[in-house]
């Protein structure tokens, strides 16, 4: 709620003790006096808290050993002493999460997957059988926000390989490790301008940056080489599971073994960064390819993904488990290279028309972080003539021109896209505030810039005030006759049914009283 600090006379935000009791017969809907465990998880799905949320493992236990059979029912004392002051729970049901009105951003979301359901064009990759193999057709999306809410749709549960998706994530173990100095001497960080597996290196003999292929197979050399093979393997599963909550990810040994066979390109990469030099010393050629094309077979789900790619989004802090998983300064490195390389030689187009960092994958993974709101993960196997997933991308225009996402939205602000941090009605009810508090001020300027916001001149407070009110109650003759140009309405009446000429009156305003006493003549002529 905002109100006005008298001292300063700018609107201060005032908190609010949100009434438990309230909250607890919004769940209680037939208010029967008590809720059921799923009512309660229902209630927190809606807002993106799923029931095997890791933070709620408290209430699971505390209501097992409270009550038990199939009738359990949760008294208001029970919630009030040993749920709500979950803090998940609270900051869900006061909506205080990052996107507080989840179920209207979601709906959204699958409206623009349907969308683009309907996008069958492109062709999924067939240099290896086992991708040739994949039913094209599949296509799913997961969301989590920074406050780990959660949202599975499609084949979301289904298991694709990372293959390039695996890249940043190598890169953010091996910056971790070494430092950004150490990992940069290896390997560069400018886009490449070429293909994702071309035979090039940079100036000085390096790969270009570690999103191509040459690359990532620097960043497996630098991977923990003091671990024996089995161990640095599982080093990496370990982190995707880390990354993603706790969901195990798998293996695909098959498309190992047909990546492994047809590895030809990659070999040749390996050797010609051997040539010059570019490996750290005592790297074995063999087992860090073998190494890179068994993290290119790792298998997750698309909501696996997208708990990874919240954990970027929230500067390496896991969401849902606390964990700091990666320095918060390997992460803004790695998204500087996702933003610049992420996207095969699509990556300058997408970073100026989509904007937002993304990583895609030949198997049709995409993993796109909107920094400090959410990670995505799209999987679509149809690719386009980048390697990059049809439907992937698709979704992402799409996204970016209903949603600010795009990383430089906040310098044009011109109201059209939706920002789903806002709560609901927030952004409705702050223009209409600030409309008529310039009003009152006379701050002409603010009313034609919320104007071409699309801030409607006749909208009106809880108490049917409208900025004519306001301007003819200060006696802001100017901005009267500005919104009276505009076509805004002289005869509104508020809740006490004063319209502004009684302002203007009640405040011996001639000039505006003459001048609503000429427009109502002129009208009624
Ligand atoms: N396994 C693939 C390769 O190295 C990765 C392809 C990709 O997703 O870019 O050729």
């Amino acid at each position: 709620m905002k109100t006005i600090d008298n001292n300063t006379k700018t609107p201060v935000k005032v908190r609010l003790k949100p009434d438990v009791k309230a909250l607890f017969s919004i769940i209680d809907s037939n208010n029967s006096g008590y809720i059921t465990p799923d009512q309660l998880w229902q209630s927190l799905e809606k807002r993106g808290i799923l029931r095997t949320d890791y933070r709620l493992r408290n209430i699971h236990k505390n209501l097992s050993s409270t009550s038990s059979g199939s009738e359990k029912k949760i008294s208001l004392k029970q919630f009030e002493e040993s749920i709500y002051p979950n803090t998940i729970v609270k900051k869900a049901l006061t909506g205080d999460l990052i996107i507080s009105d989840f179920s209207s951003f979601t709906q959204d979301m699958c409206a623009i997957f349907k969308e683009t359901k309907k996008n069958s064009n492109g062709k999924v990759a067939d240099y290896i059988p086992q991708l040739a193999r994949v039913d094209a057709d599949k296509f799913g999306f997961s969301v989590c926000t920074v406050d780990g809410q959660s949202f599975n749709y499609g084949d979301a549960k289904e298991l694709f390989c990372l293959q390039s998706s695996c890249k940043p994530i190598n890169y953010c173990i091996v910056h971790d490790a070494l430092g950004e100095e150490k990992v940069h001497q290896h390997i560069g960080r400018e886009p490449s301008g070429r293909s994702f597996n071309e035979m090039a290196l940079n100036k000085d003999g390096l790969p270009h940056n570690p999103l191509i292929n040459s690359g990532a197979i620097m960043s497996c050399a630098l991977l923990k080489p003091e671990l024996d093979m089995s161990d640095r393997f599982d080093h990496v599963l370990k982190t995707w599971e880390d990354l993603s909550g706790g969901i195990k990810p798998s293996f695909n040994n098959s498309v190992y073994l047909s990546e492994r066979k047809t590895a030809d390109r990659n070999f040749a990469l390996a050797y010609f960064m051997s040539e010059s030099d570019a490996f750290p010393e005592n790297t074995n050629l063999v087992e860090t390819l073998e190494f890179y094309f068994q993290c290119c077979s790792i298998e997750v789900t698309a909501s696996a993904m997208a708990n990874a790619a919240s954990t970027l989004a929230n500067g390496g802090m896991q969401p849902q488990t606390g964990q700091q998983i990666f320095d918060p300064n390997t992460v803004k490195n790695c998204l500087s290279l996702m933003n610049s390389c992420g996207m095969y030689d699509f990556s300058g187009e997408f970073s100026f028309t989509i904007g937002f960092p993304a990583k895609s994958g030949v198997s049709g993974a995409l993993l796109i972080v909107i920094p400090n709101v959410m990670g995505i993960a799209i999987w679509s196997p149809r690719l386009d003539e980048h390697g990059n997933s049809v439907r992937g991308v698709e979704f992402c225009k799409k996204l970016t021109e209903q949603f600010n996402f795009h990383n430089y939205d906040n310098l044009v602000n011109n109201g059209s896209k939706k920002d789903p941090r806002k709560r609901k009605f927030e952004t409705k009810i702050d223009n209409v505030l600030a409309l008529i508090w310039a009003a009152a001020q006379g701050d002409l300027d603010e009313v034609k810039r919320l104007e071409a916001l699309g801030v409607d001149l006749n909208a009106a407070d809880y108490d049917g005030r409208t900025a004519m009110h306001l301007a003819a109650s200060e006696g802001e003759l100017e901005v009267v006759r500005y919104l009276v140009s505009k076509k805004a309405k002289i005869s509104l009446k508020d809740r006490w049914g004063t319209v502004p000429l009684k302002d203007a009156e009640r405040g011996n305003y001639e000039e505006i009283v003459s001048f609503f006493k000429q427009r109502m003549l002129r009208v009624n002529a």
